[in-house]
Parts: structure tokens; sequence; C-alpha cells
């Protein structure tokens, strides 16, 4: 029987799981978010139906991870119910193997170095769009984790505007706070002209992808600019700390890559310290397996 690795990535608004050895993806199945404990017993029925024999468990949250104690330290209020709980204890009992908490950013540019668009790379940063922005820094060679495991991860918590919204975390004016799902949508909510000109049925149903497809209308084109100009100085950020030889942007909005890209590029570009090199911005093939694969390579093994 295939020995595979389970990897369970807990997102914003859905459950991903894969099978996988090293990079091949033997199988996936996805669930919703129910912001439940609950999802624990979903995880678990769809898991043990897959194929191939669980050698080892990686799993993925949208926060901040004690990786000693195997738990989330804070995340977004869908995942109140796991905060402070032993994820790698459950893991390890419920499948009979051993596991790795990993936040989801991490666990992304993992894959990508490992297997991905920026394979081999030994200094690299990572911004995830989507619910919200998600970041991480590999510096010669060693993923940044820090003396608390913050270092790398909030860089979509840098502040790109004194002046800007309060942030859900705190802060004022974060990246996140002005360039995000959850950001679009308070701003949607707050103008009617906006959230009709961005043509969703409903505020709940608008996400990045919904600026990108509207881009036309002269109520949405600025908005997608100071997105743009959001991420960017947030990339700016990661780059004058990190120097990266590369700059991996993820999340699934990535699919409409040429529409970003090139902007993104030229904004990071334009605005890096003099001497500082221009890394090349890529994108992932496909966007929504890089932390799958982050998981595939991070995950310890029975016999290890
Ligand atoms: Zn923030």
């Amino acid at each position: 029987m295939t020995m595979a690795v389970l990897c369970i990535d807990f997102g914003g608004t859905e459950i991903k799981l894969g099978t996988l050895e090293g990079a091949d993806i033997i199988d996936t199945a996805s669930l919703p978010n129910t912001g439940d404990e609950s999802d624990l017993t979903a995880v678990r029925e769809v898991a043990l139906r897959m194929p191939g024999r669980i050698d080892g468990v990686g799993i993925a949250v949208p926060g901040v991870v004690d990786r000693a104690r195997g738990a989330l330290v804070a995340a977004q209020e869908k995942y109140e119910w796991a905060t402070g709980r032993d994820l790698r204890a459950w893991a390890a009992t419920t499948f009979d193997a051993p596991a790795v908490i990993e936040n989801d950013a991490r666990a992304a540019l993992l894959g990508e170095t490992a297997f991905g668009c920026a394979s081999g790379a030994t200094d690299a940063v990572l911004l995830t769009l989507g619910t919200g922005v998600g970041t991480a820094a590999i510096v010669d060679g060693v993923l940044l984790r820090g003396a608390h495991d913050h270092a790398g991860i909030l860089g979509g918590h840098i502040t790109v505007d004194l002046d800007g919204p309060v942030c859900n975390c705190g802060n004022i004016g974060c990246a996140e706070a002005i360039a995000s799902t959850w950001a679009l949508r308070r701003d949607a909510a707050a103008d009617p002209a906006l959230a009709a000109a961005l043509g969703a049925p409903g505020i709940q149903a608008l996400g990045i992808k919904s600026l990108i497809d509207h881009s036309a209308d002269p109520l949405v084109a600025p908005v997608l600019d100071r997105f743009v100009r959001a991420w960017g100085a947030a990339i700016v950020g990661l780059c004058h700390a990190y120097d990266p030889s590369v700059v991996v942007v993820s999340g699934g909005v990535m699919r409409s890559a040429d529409i970003l890209l090139p902007r993104l590029t030229r904004y990071v570009h334009d605005h890096l310290w003099s001497s500082s090199f221009r890394p090349p911005l890529l994108t992932p093939d496909a966007p929504e397996h890089s932390v799958l694969l982050g998981l595939s390579a991070a995950a310890p093994r029975k016999d290890q």
C-alpha cells in the first residue's frame, strides 16, 4: 500500500485535504469550514476514506502557531475553537502518525521552494492574497520563525498607510486592512455604489476576483489600484527586510496573474532601495496546491 502524507489545510472558507508522496498529489478533497470544532470530525471522516496509508500528517492554519506546543496561538475568528488546542496531538491520535502544524503562508513558501515555482531558492519571500494577506520568508536557506514563531508571517500587517483603517489585529493601516477580501467587503458594505459596480449578488460573495473582473468600471479601477499599491508596499517592506532573490505571490486570485503580476512588479521595482536587487515576482502554476506541497515536505514520517 502506498505510504502517504496526509496534508490538511485549514483555510478561511474551506478545508483542503490531500494525500501526497513528496510532490506527487495522490488525491485531494475539500469540505466547508463551518467555524466549529465539529470540523475536526468531518476532516477525520474524509481523510480516512482517502487512498494510501497515512505515514505522517501536516496541518496548516491561518494564524500564529506555537511549534513547540503544536497549537494555534492566534488566528482569525473562524478558528476560535482551535486556539490553544494541541492539533498535533489530535492528529497523532486520530491517524496514528507523527504530525507537524505550520502557519499556512510558511507552508506555502516551503512548498514553492521545495517543489514549485521557486524551486531551489534559498532566499525567498511569499505574499499570499485572499481572505487576509499572509507572508513568509526564507533567508540563507532557513525558514524564519523568530524567538516566538512570529518572524516573517506578519508582513501583511506592516503599516502602509498611517491614516488608514484600524486593522482587526489592532494596528493601523496594515496592507491587509486596506487590500484583502475582508477589507473589500467592509468597503463595499459602506459604499452601495461600489458594491453595485462590483456586481456580486451580496457582500459575502465579493472577493479580490470581483475587483479584477470589474476593473474597467471607473468606480472599481481606483480601488484595484489602491489594492495593488498596498500589496506592492508590503512586498517592498519584505524585500528591504529580507533581501530575497525571488518573490512568490500566491493565493487563488493569482490565477489572474496576467493582470496583477506586471502591475505589482512595476510598483516593487520602482520603489525598492536604489542598490537593492530587483527580484522577479513569480506565481505558482497551481496556487491552490502550495500549502499541501509544503506540508508534504515538512511532515515527519513514522520511521524517522
Ligand atoms: Zn493588521
